[in-house]
């Protein structure tokens, strides 16, 4: 009997429009289509525009016109996360009712100086795995009336997710299945490194981590195919799949392409934009061979 396509596997890209893409996009996107064609899986495109102040329609109509430049096919429609602000707020107001989120009021610019009044000493503070210091204590602490109060004070607040709270809660060891470029196997989720991450921002109604999250379950997606840049945020996102009860996809977090300076492209980088490589007359096996495809 045919498989449904239910039982398909189901890939996803899911680039931000803030930017054009560059060679490492293609190369992730590359990567999930051909093994969505090797596997007789599904390929989908989600637009990541959670960031209103920075995506733009332009830079969304740039990613359509540079994935078809590369061959590539998607299903339609197109997930866009701007779109569904109110399932991650539903999201979080289960978490709020779980008791596991606060409301955070420090400013970046508070938490620098915080951070840099404590190292003034010699003393380090703990930073997460992308070198951004863990947010301090002060706001997990306070009680529910003065938490009400600043709130009816007007005073601007991202919410977070209360790590030790939550570690108490669930069952650990958390993991999951790598088939990826680094280390692969059952490797062990260790969330505590991230601290309390942030959900939802004052500017932003919800966060790379529990957007992505809860749209890879929304989507039904399967294999999460991404640059291993994203390896240790797979870590929160297994965390909260265990608090949402969502599904557990395999991760598969390919290599990064690299720049001159043998650091990972950055979308401010024009010179491997894909649109520019394209000006210059390149083609699909171009890129392919430039990516070692
Ligand atoms: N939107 C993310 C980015 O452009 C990718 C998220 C993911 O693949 O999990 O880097």
């Amino acid at each position: 009997m045919p498989a449904s396509p239910s039982d398909k596997p189901v890939y996803r890209f899911a680039p931000s429009p803030n930017g054009l893409l560059h060679l490492g996009h293609a190369l992730s996107a590359l990567i999930n289509h051909d093994m969505a064609r090797a596997n007789g899986g599904r390929f989908l495109l989600r637009i990541e525009d959670i960031d209103l102040a920075r995506c733009t329609p332009e830079f969304e109509q740039a990613i359509y016109r540079d994935l078809a430049w590369l061959g590539l096919e998607w299903e339609q429609p197109v997930r866009r996360q701007c779109e569904h602000f109110d399932a991650y707020h539903a999201a979080l107001n289960r978490l709020t009712g779980m008791e596991l989120v606060y409301p955070a009021f420090l400013t970046r610019g508070e938490v620098k100086a915080k951070v840099a009044a404590f190292e003034a000493d010699g003393k380090t503070w703990p930073r997460d795995p992308d070198g951004s210091p863990l947010y301090p204590d002060d706001d997990r602490h306070r009680s529910e009336a003065e938490r009400r109060r600043l709130i009816a004070d007007g005073l601007r607040h991202a919410f977070r997710l209360d790590m030790k709270k939550v570690l108490g809660l669930i069952q650990m060891p958390l993991n999951w299945i790598e088939t990826g470029d680094g280390e692969r196997g059952e490797i062990p989720a260790d969330p505590s490194v991230w601290g309390d991450v942030v959900l939802s921002r004052s500017d932003a109604p919800s966060s790379y981590h529990l957007s992505v999250t809860l749209d890879d379950a929304a989507q039904g997606i399967t294999h999460v195919v991404r640059g291993l840049d994203l390896f240790e945020a797979t870590a929160v996102h297994r965390l909260l799949q265990q608090l949402l009860g969502l599904p557990q996809p395999v991760y598969h977090h390919h290599r990064l392409v690299v720049g001159a300076d043998g650091r990972k492209l950055s979308k401010s980088e024009g010179s491997t934009g894909l649109a520019a490589l394209r000006d210059q007359g390149l083609g699909l096996r171009d890129i392919r061979r430039l990516l070692g495809l």
